[in-house]
């Protein structure tokens, strides 16, 4: 972690491939807002071109969702005040500045990176991986250092992206002279959610989320569908609770820790039906998504006002990232005129 010497610079994002659900929020979210409070720099990037890497032939998926995750943060509480709000293809200079980077890494090291391995599996990629979805955690090593940021809050599945970051640092200080600072990354009390269907990780591009925007039938619909034990047919059945995707969200989301601890109890006896579990997960995550969803309903009443908002962030996103890039290329010898 940064020495409490260290001045904070936060930086963080999203990919825009669709609303968020709540992986983002504990995840990320939370981390987001309290450090909102603390840093002295604090950003928040939607990262579209990022997003554009594995979405080449969606332009259009990808700008309606720029708006959407942007809207879904604010409601949730990042404060524009705070946190610089910036749209990533609006500032070509993190282009210029990874491709840059993409001199210092290698082809074996990207096809190392735990999560790209992971996620071009999920994808089915193969050989025939786009070169921008191979070369994004060189893209995002750009997004993170033309602010110089130094701590960002994410889920578990970016800490490889952050560990490939300070290893460009490395090579970057080494070479051209020291530029740049380590980064820590920042994971939440839940550093990697499941998904509904019990899947390792809650995600947008495998359809096993409840969103921030979710309606209370559907928030209902999704626990009822839950994976819970198999083998527990009848209630008076014995269950089990280790994997078992309700009792999961139950420990991360109910705040009375003494009656879950009570409640596994009787599912692992006998005599609790899944039904009654459910409902109560239900109701837990309405309390926690309703105030959300409300005031998101507020903010995309007035969707010029959140573009507003974006366009005035990217602009002072764009101030610091041309001073860095005048810095790099004077280290890297490029500054002819
Ligand atoms: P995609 O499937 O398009 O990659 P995603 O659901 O993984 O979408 P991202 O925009 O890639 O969402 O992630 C934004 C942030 O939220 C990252 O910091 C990521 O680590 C975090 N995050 C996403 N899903 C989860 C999850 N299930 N648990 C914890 N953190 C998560
Ligand atoms: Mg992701």
């Amino acid at each position: 972690m940064e020495k409490n010497n260290i001045k904070k610079t936060v930086l963080t994002g999203d990919r825009p491939t669709g609303k968020l659900h709540l992986g983002h929020f504990v995840g990320s979210i939370q981390n987001r807002l309290k450090l909102q409070n603390e840093a002295e720099k604090s950003f928040y990037m939607v990262a579209d071109m990022q997003a554009l890497t594995d979405n080449a032939e969606n332009p259009e998926k990808i700008r309606i969702n720029t708006l959407e995750v942007a809207i879904d943060n604010l409601a949730c509480g990042l404060d524009p005040q705070k946190t610089t709000m910036f749209i990533q293809s609006q500032i070509p200079e993190i282009a210029e500045l990874a491709l840059l980077f993409m001199n210092l890494v290698t082809l074996a090291r990207l096809k190392r990176n735990p999560t790209v391995k992971s996620e071009m599996k999920q994808k089915g990629f193969g050989e025939d991986v786009p070169a921008g979805f191979l070369i994004y955690p060189v893209s995002q090593a750009a997004d993170i250092l033309f602010a110089k940021a130094n701590l960002i809050p994410v889920g578990e599945d970016q800490k490889p992206m952050i560990e490939q970051t300070n290893e460009i640092v490395d090579s970057f200080n080494r070479i051209y002279g020291e530029t740049f600072g380590h980064v820590s990354h920042l994971v939440g009390e839940t550093p990697r959610l499941v998904g509904t269907d019990g899947n390792s990780k809650m995600s947008k591009s495998l359809n096993n989320g409840i969103y921030l925007s979710d309606s209370d039938e559907v928030i209902e619909k999704k626990v009822m569908e839950m994976y819970t034990d198999p083998n527990h047919i009848h209630v008076e059945d014995s269950g089990k609770v280790e994997g078992n995707v309700v009792f999961m969200y139950l420990d991360i989301f109910d705040s009375n820790k003494e009656e879950i601890i009570e409640l596994k109890k009787q599912y692992q006896k006998g005599g609790l039906g899944d039904v009654v579990l459910k409902k109560r997960l239900a109701k837990v995550l309405s309390e926690l998504i309703t105030p959300i969803r409300e005031r998101r309903e507020k903010i995309a009443e007035n969707p010029k006002a959140v573009m507003d908002i974006l366009q005035e962030g990217t602009k002072k996103a764009r101030e610091e990232a041309i001073k860095t890039l005048n810095e790099v290329r004077q280290a890297m010898k490029i500054d002819f005129f």
